[in-house]
């Protein structure tokens, strides 16, 4: 099926708009009309060839909050009509140890898991990701939403920034009791301040942008530093049970790691396209601390982080955008520019 979506032809040219194929719904797939997709830098990094591998063209998107138009005749978890959501993954091989444990994401199969864009990680073809207007899925790929109507589009930004926070904020055991850090307050950043607060932990925002203070407060940090401030910075030395560090460029990781208690963690998710300088052994060894990463989330988990999310009423704060406005919030993203996630509405595609 022919269906309208945006893409990039290469690293250096601008988004435009272009047609792909979807395939028709197989006996276990759900064919979905896509309504909202959040924009996520990993979406930029792909579409800006930072990373290793892009294919081109790329129809970025990993957000996706959408209606089910068809069914295959062997799913029974769906009806037509009925709101889901897809994350960053489409398949992965179902039998490895990790696909057992619903840590799909870190699949030990030929290909490991398949992205829902620029296809599986270990190569094979392209995949086509939520700037479209539609996308056939596996149904174990497939989320239950159930958030209110008036609040899909803030929900969209869960299918990732939600779960690459709620994974190791999970993992590493947030909780009341835990002091955890929050570095970067963009996309996940802010996410990942509302979830660490909501499991009960004394939350800590660290950010470059001091005029994010009063927003990272109001998003549910118990406190805000501004990492360039020494002196504020200090005041923290040896106390984090956990750091989770978004931040989308390479940067010291020593002056959050001195910040760690004994035993503590940093776990990176951002994936900045070069290296971060190089941490100082020392800063490590004396107290225990380990430098950690990880990556996105399973299906299980993803669909526990939605369903605590739509219990307690948490979404994404989100900025509406046209799709033909992607140029624009790709250069605001480059800029620290976002409140704090872009989301597309998908009816803006019929403008072309
Ligand atoms: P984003 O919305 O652009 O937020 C990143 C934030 O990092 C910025 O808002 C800024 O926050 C901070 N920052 C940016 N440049 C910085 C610098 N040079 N030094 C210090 N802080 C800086 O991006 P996002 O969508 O949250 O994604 C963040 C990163 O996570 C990206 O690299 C993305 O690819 C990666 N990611 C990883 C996974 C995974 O599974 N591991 C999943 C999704 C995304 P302040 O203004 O508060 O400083
Ligand atoms: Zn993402
Ligand atoms: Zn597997």
């Amino acid at each position: 099926m022919q269906t309208q979506a945006y893409a990039v032809h290469s690293a250096t040219t601008p988004f435009a708009p272009y047609s792909i194929e979807r395939r028709e719904p197989g006996p276990k797939d759900v064919a979905i009309d896509i309504l909202y997709c959040g924009v996520c830098h990993s979406d930029l990094h792909t579409a800006r060839g930072e990373w290793p591998g892009v294919q081109f063209p790329c129809v970025p998107g990993h957000e996706i909050i959408g209606k089910v138009r068809t069914l295959g005749s062997q799913v029974s978890r769906f009806k037509p009509g009925q709101i889901v959501g897809v994350g960053c993954m489409v398949d992965s091989c179902r039998t490895c140890a990790q696909c057992k444990d619903g840590l799909e994401q870190y699949c030990d199969g030929p290909v490991g898991f398949t992205g829902t864009y620029n296809g599986a990680m270990g190569g094979g073809p392209n995949t086509y990701g939520g700037y479209s207007a539609a996308i056939t899925v596996d149904e174990h790929f497939v989320l239950d939403i159930s958030h209110a109507e008036k609040d899909l589009a803030g929900a969209a930004p869960l299918l990732c920034a939600g779960i690459t926070t709620w994974s190791p904020l999970r993992h590493w055991g947030a909780s009341p009791g835990k002091k955890v850090g929050i570095v970067g307050i963009g996309g996940l950043g802010h996410m990942g301040v509302k979830l660490s607060n909501a499991l009960g932990a004394h939350t800590v925002a660290f950010t470059t942008s001091a005029a994010k203070v009063a927003d990272a407060k109001a998003l549910g940090a118990d406190d805000v530093v501004v990492s360039k401030d020494a002196d504020q910075m200090a005041r923290h030395a040896n106390s984090f049970d956990m750091i989770l560090n978004t931040v989308a460029a390479p940067h010291n990781l020593d002056a959050f790691t001195s910040l760690l208690k004994r035993d503590g963690t940093m776990a990176l998710v951002g994936a900045p396209p070069s290296p971060h300088p190089s941490p100082a052994v020392f800063n490590l060894v004396l107290k225990r601390r380990s430098i950690a990463g990880s990556l996105i989330g399973g299906i299980p988990e993803t669909q526990e982080m939605l369903d605590f999310c739509a219990k307690h009423g948490i979404t994404s704060d989100i900025e509406m955008i046209r799709i033909q406005d992607i140029e624009t919030a790709y250069a605001r993203m480059l800029k620290n520019d976002v409140k704090y996630r872009f989301v597309i509405d998908m009816a803006s595609l019929k403008n072309g």
